[in-house]
């Protein structure tokens, strides 16, 4: 099995089977998102705690890109602080739509690294980023967190 191989089966793995596809009822943050482009519409939840993202789901409906980003965006920033997400975004970011190259100085991405085949379809990058997008926007808007009772 080569890596192009393994990538489009990991990305499958997680349209078929999201990972943290929920509603977090005590989300600190939130934000929709939507892809114009292709049609892909989700929301992100978010809990936040002393700077550090303790849950973070997505629910909504896209494409099988846009699906298995997010999937693999809520795995990948849990546990981060917000300025590690802000930086892995970045990173991410760089592998899909960066100048060439940046894909392949990115081996610490894990599997994240498998959206860099996303870079030979411009039109896909949109489906790719709008996860993290959503994220840096539920971020900015600094929702009130809902009360615990
Ligand atoms: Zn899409």
């Amino acid at each position: 099995m080569d890596l192009r191989d393994l990538y489009q089966e990991t990305i499958l793995d997680h349209t078929k089977r999201p990972r943290n596809f929920r509603r977090i009822e005590n989300a600190t943050h939130h934000a929709d998102g939507h892809n114009r482009l292709c049609g892909d519409r989700l929301t992100v939840y978010l809990r936040v705690e002393d700077g550090r993202v303790v849950d973070a789901s997505f629910q909504g409906a896209g494409c099988a890109i846009s699906t298995a980003s997010a999937s693999l965006m809520t795995e990948a920033i849990k546990g981060k602080t917000l300025d590690e997400v802000h930086a892995l975004f970045g990173r991410f970011h760089d592998v899909v739509a960066g100048p060439d190259g940046a894909a392949a100085a990115a081996p610490d991405l894990g599997k994240l690294a498998v959206f860099a085949g996303v870079r030979e379809f411009p039109v896909r990058v949109k489906c790719a980023t709008l996860s993290w997008h959503t994220v840096e926007a539920a971020l900015k808007k600094q929702d009130t967190p809902v009360s615990t009772e």
